[in-house]
């Protein structure tokens, strides 16, 4: 009898560069509606973020995970940079204190009254091919203003003090579909997708 189930390609598989669960959930909204199935990482495989920029520490987390699993990956690296600390605290974001409370007080600390609170979140992103070399990449980036104190419950990290003129709120004050748009990783995403569906459909 002739099998009339209509064709469905596989799913391709992307190996997010991350141990977060959370991750991988949102790389999944951006990704949304292409052919592609994110799976996280082998939790024993640790890359070392050992770059000096956003893009270099992708790349090694995207290029090692690929080597590693013999599979495309896809690896960010993003964080929060002050004009006025030159670009601090960069790619130390996650690591510039103990508790995120604590981040964000340093961050206001340094900055004082400072009247130049212009700063930007930046997010690179990379894919890398199974053999370990990278196929696309790219950084996005949304600049914003560092308020005098936290504003909002949303989000994580420093957004309750990252400002958006545009529309007149934080980061923590944002809905998630609203964060999503105007993020430097939805900027990223953004950039990207034309070539992601090229290479994946
Ligand atoms: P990761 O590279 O995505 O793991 O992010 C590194 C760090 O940058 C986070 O731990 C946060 O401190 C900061 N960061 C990156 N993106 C955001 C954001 O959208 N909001 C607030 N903080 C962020």
């Amino acid at each position: 009898m002739e099998n009339i189930t209509p064709t469905q390609t596989t799913p391709k598989l992307l190996v997010v560069a991350t141990g977060n669960p959370g991750k991988v959930q949102e790389m999944q909204e951006y990704l949304a509606d292409l052919n592609l199935q994110l799976k996280l990482k082998p939790k024993d495989l640790e890359i070392e973020e050992t770059g000096e920029t956003f893009l270099a520490n992708a790349r090694l987390k995207a290029t090692g995970v690929a080597k590693a699993t013999g599979e495309w990956a896809i690896a960010d690296d993003s964080g929060l940079a002050v004009d006025a600390l030159d670009g601090r605290p960069g790619i130390y974001s996650a690591r510039y204190a103990p508790t995120v409370a604590e981040q964000i007080e340093r961050v206001l600390t340094e900055l004082g009254d400072n009247s130049n609170r212009q700063a930007q979140f930046v997010c690179a992103l990379v894919i890398a091919r199974p053999d370990g070399t990278v196929a696309l990449e790219t950084e996005g980036i949304c600049r914003g203003e560092i308020l005098y104190s936290p504003r909002g419950n949303g989000g994580f990290g420093y957004d309750p003090i990252f400002y958006v003129p545009a529309v007149e709120k934080t980061f923590a004050e944002m809905s998630g579909e609203m964060k999503r748009s105007l993020s430097h990783r939805g900027e990223a995403f953004k950039i990207l997708l034309p070539q992601i569906k090229a290479m994946f459909g």
